[in-house]
């Protein structure tokens, strides 16, 4: 792909890109107003799916349902994490278990491998220790 893209597009790719943490799209536009850019939050959704299929960044969805976007070279974003169903934190994983034999197949079927996420899901140590169930029945 090689669309050319805005000067608001640019400067919103250099906020992710200068960022070491992954951001949510309202955060991305709490920064874009502190560096006095006027970009509106639909122009931020606009550009984010636009880099997207550029290749150049990355989003995750978290359990809560909300997205965190990311540059794709950023060392820090290839972690997988663990996702506690229970408090909602995601813990980074520093290890990808996913093998070369995957990416081969990948290449074979001719497809343009951005990038891959992988998430596990249940419960952390500490919301282990909790009675969440008798919780979850006094609540009501
Ligand atoms: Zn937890
Ligand atoms: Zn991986």
């Amino acid at each position: 792909m090689s669309n050319k893209r805005t000067k608001n597009q640019e400067q919103i790719l250099k906020l992710i890109n200068n960022n070491s943490e992954e951001m949510s799209a309202q955060n991305l536009h709490f920064q874009i107003q502190q560096h006095g850019l006027r970009i509106g939050l639909a122009t931020v959704y606009r550009t984010l799916k636009l880099l997207k299929i550029e290749g150049e960044i990355q989003e995750r969805v978290t359990p809560d349902g909300e997205s965190f976007y990311s540059t794709i070279n950023s060392v820090y974003h290839h972690y997988h994490h663990l996702n506690c169903v229970n408090c909602g934190k995601s813990y980074p994983m520093n290890i990808c278990p996913l093998s070369q034999k995957i990416t081969d197949w990948c290449h074979s079927q001719k497809f343009k491998v951005y990038y891959h996420t992988l998430e596990f899901f249940g419960l952390c140590a500490a919301c282990q220790d909790q009675d969440i169930a008798s919780e979850c029945l006094s609540a009501n």
